[in-house]
């Protein structure tokens, strides 16, 4: 039989060097970091949960509502005609991270994202709940799954169903939502399939998957490099204090660093990393090392901060800058594109209208001798009721008249209605073959606009 080659050193945390998995089974230290990381997540799993329930003026507070091409942000709904106002929104979020990323480093994925959230703080503690901490958990690993890791699945399985569905909510809406759950999988098979392959991956991923879906599928730690500069904050291992590391035992060399080679720091890292070999994609900042350190420092009477919060200058000079041109940068770049945006938005009406000239001729002459001008009218309604909208011209001479098969035009919430009218008009109010005009289009309840229109016509011998 053909041996398994070997790799030289490990390529990845979670790969041994034959390419088998390596299952990272992280002791949890329970220092001051975890504490505040506990409240966090627990503050932010109840957001995730309850933001699609939120109401805003009856609108959800978050709905990204792809199918229809329609997202709702805190009430306020962008339509597929609002492409600038999110690639505003899209372009500011960009430089968002760019900023968050350069001065607190990867802070999100440590203590916000919420594949580190539910990890950490619910499927990993639930899990050692069953199994057994991580001495146990190694040695199942070693002998094969019992009965109590076997339990784990349906457990997983319905966390999955429920926080996979939650996460549906924020692209199909509650009311929707509710109406699969309640009714049966027949009546909308194509709805329940995708309940269904949300749950499953959501189950694959905290079940199967987990900490490789930051080392291997997300792009955020790929960025990294480029996202952090030397006065980000990372979580670092001082080497000037540490090293020349050496066991905690009799004779140990008055010269060693305060590193006693313990590996707590490595036990507990849920990435299966070594921080001490220095920043590393795969760190996440999370700071179980740096509490799993602390206990250690405080157990052999060392100050803590052996591992800690700092920055790559910080550790090579002993000085950190905070304030540096690229903080400035992507400020005035923010300011600049939310101001934008906020100025749009309290800008725009609660409905768009464009005016479009009817296809074909430019004008026709019709029997009475009138000339006919066709013209399309296109209403988007942005607000949350119906709208009727009543379109007229505006100080139009005598003799000129709108025919409008359809005024009003009544136009559902967030829906867009497109109508044609026509405008008849006498020879003689076209000037060089052309008459201003202008139309007027109000709703009844806060919307009110005239658009100029400019209306075809013949050209007289003497205008030539
Ligand atoms: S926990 Fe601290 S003392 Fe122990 S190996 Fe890590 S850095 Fe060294
Ligand atoms: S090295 Fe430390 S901070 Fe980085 S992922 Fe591992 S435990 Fe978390």
């Amino acid at each position: 039989m053909s041996e398994i080659p070997q790799a030289e050193e490990r390529v990845l945390s979670t790969l041994n060097t034959d390419g088998s998995r390596r299952w990272v089974r992280p002791r949890v230290s329970k220092g001051k970091f975890y504490r505040r990381r506990l409240f966090t997540a627990w503050s932010l799993i109840l957001l995730f949960v309850g933001l699609p329930f939120g109401r805003i003026n009856g609108k959800p507070l978050i709905l990204l509502d792809v199918p229809a091409r329609q997202f709702t942000l805190f009430g306020r709904t962008f339509l597929p005609t609002d492409t600038f106002f999110l690639m505003l929104l899209l372009f500011g979020i960009f430089v968002g991270i760019f900023l968050i990323t350069a001065v607190f480093g990867r802070l999100w994925c440590g203590w916000a994202c919420p594949q580190t959230v539910y990890m950490e703080f619910l499927f990993r503690p639930l899990e050692q709940f069953i199994e057994g901490g991580r001495k146990r958990q190694l040695e199942l690993d070693r002998k094969g799954a019992d009965a109590r890791r076997m339990l784990k699945y349906p457990i997983f399985f319905l966390l999955s169903a429920f926080f996979g569905n939650t996460f549906l909510a924020y692209f199909v809406g509650t009311d929707r939502l509710g109406h699969w759950i309640a009714s049966s999988p027949l009546e909308h098979p194509a709805a329940f399939l995708l309940m269904l392959t949300v749950t499953v991956l959501m189950f694959i991923d905290f079940t199967y998957f987990r900490e490789q879906t930051c080392l291997v599928a997300c792009p955020y730690g790929r960025f990294q490099s480029v996202l952090l500069d030397r006065n980000s904050l990372i979580v670092g291992y001082d080497p000037s204090r540490g090293e020349p590391r050496g066991k905690l035992r009799k004779g140990r060399s008055e010269d060693s660093g305060d590193c006693i080679d313990c590996l707590k720091c490595v036990n507990t890292c849920p990435t299966g990393i070594d921080i001490r070999e220095g920043l590393q994609m795969e760190c996440i900042h999370c700071t179980q090392c740096i509490d799993a350190c602390a206990e250690v420092m405080a157990k052999i009477g060392r100050p803590t901060g052996l591992i800690r919060y700092t920055s790559k200058a910080e550790l090579e000079t002993g000085k950190r800058r905070f304030l540096r041109p690229r903080l400035f940068l992507y400020s005035a770049i923010l300011i600049g594109i939310f101001g934008v945006l906020s100025f749009s938005l309290s800008s725009k009406g609660s409905a768009d209208v464009t005016v479009l000239r009817g296809l074909g001729a430019p004008y026709t002459r019709l029997a009475s001798g009138l000339i006919s001008n066709q013209i399309r009218l296109k209403i988007v309604n942005r607000s949350t009721g119906e709208r009727s909208y009543i379109f007229s011209l505006k100080d139009a001479p005598s003799g000129v008249e709108m025919i409008a098969p359809e005024n009003p035009l009544i136009v559902p919430p967030g829906g867009d209605r497109l109508t044609a009218a026509f405008i008849n008009a006498p020879v003689g109010v076209f000037s060089k073959g052309e008459y201003h005009a202008a139309l007027h289009i109000e709703d009844g309840v806060d919307y009110s606009i005239e658009v100029p229109l400019r209306l075809l016509g013949p050209v007289t011998q003497g205008e030539k």
